[in-house]
């Protein structure tokens, strides 16, 4: 038994090790990967639940490392995140989101996400403004969207930098609402336009109804405050019939439409031709 708790611990030792290497790599390649051309975003339609008509598309960034193929943004975010990348990396996304939002012939919108780092980074607002400007976007089609985790690391500040986020023009939402660290009177005090429920609740509103019981009361939360309510992760009819009962106002899913180059939605984007 002796031996066996030895060999185990060297195995874990040595996978620790791996670990350790592996992210190291990621962390480094990462640094590297927009100068290599090897980011880029896809985009997920948002629609109205009534109207069925297109809102706007979420931008989501993938990441195509040479060797390893296409990497999740639930493992390298946090990789950016703790590195510091994510503020070099956050700022081509914005850049790269309005830069597409400004050639498109419908004044559609365009939702970026926008982590805690990038939150409280002194200069956020003065890019943002500058991308605005160097873009041409109107500011009213961009809109960022924040957790709520991202704000308890300093209320007061975030606080601030959302007011000159807000005065610019800006929108903002607050994501996987439901998740983290919920707190109701984070939707009055901070400037939000949208409320975005996440993915895990909307799931198991046909199955569990506690998850049925939370999603309607977001919703009456929404229409109390006046804050439209968008449903994430809808991936079935059940789902968007439960989500059209209970008059959610938009909708965002598989079902609606999964992330893909916006090539893929040029009849969207761009009006028909008239010949
Ligand atoms: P998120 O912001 O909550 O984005 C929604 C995620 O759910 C996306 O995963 C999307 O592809 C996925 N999704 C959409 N519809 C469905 C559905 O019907 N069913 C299921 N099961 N999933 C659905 P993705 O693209 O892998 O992104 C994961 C997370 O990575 C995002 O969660 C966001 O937190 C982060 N992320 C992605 N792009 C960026 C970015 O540009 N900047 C930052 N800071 N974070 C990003
Ligand atoms: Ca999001
Ligand atoms: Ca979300
Ligand atoms: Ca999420």
């Amino acid at each position: 038994a002796k031996t066996d708790g030895r060999n185990t611990y060297r195995f874990f030792e040595a996978s620790m090790g791996t670990a350790i290497r592996e992210r190291r790599m990621l962390e480094h390649d990462l640094r590297l990967a927009i100068a290599r051309n090897e980011l880029r975003l896809v985009y997920q339609p948002q629609k109205g639940v009534r109207s069925q008509a297109m809102t706007g598309f979420e931008a989501l960034l993938r990441w195509k490392h040479p060797a390893r193929g296409d990497i999740s943004p639930a493992v390298f975010i946090p990789i950016a995140e703790e590195s510091g990348s994510i503020l070099e990396i956050g700022d081509w996304v914005i850049q790269a989101a309005c830069r597409e939002a400004a050639s498109w012939e419908q004044p559609l919108t365009v939702a970026v996400n926008v982590s805690a780092v990038q939150l409280y980074n002194p200069d956020f607002v003065q890019q943002l403004h500058q991308t605005l400007l160097d873009t041409g976007l109107s500011p009213k089609r961009l809109e960022i969207e924040i957790t709520e985790t991202a704000l308890v690391r300093d209320f007061n500040r975030a606080l601030t930098t959302l007011r000159l986020v807000k005065a610019l023009g800006v929108r903002i939402a607050m994501d996987d609402f439901g998740t983290g660290y919920s707190s109701l009177s984070n939707l009055r005090a901070f400037p939000f336009d949208k409320i975005k429920i996440d993915g895990s609740f909307i799931r198991s509103v046909n199955s569990n109804s506690q998850a049925a019981t939370i999603v309607r009361a977001v919703l009456g939360l929404g229409r109390g405050l006046g804050l439209p309510v968008l449903a994430e992760g809808v991936e079935t009819d059940a789902e968007l019939q439960f989500l059209r009962d209970e008059a959610c106002d938009e909708v965002q899913g598989y079902l609606l439409g999964r992330p893909a180059a916006i090539n893929n939605f040029r009849h969207l984007t761009h009006r028909e031709m008239v010949v």
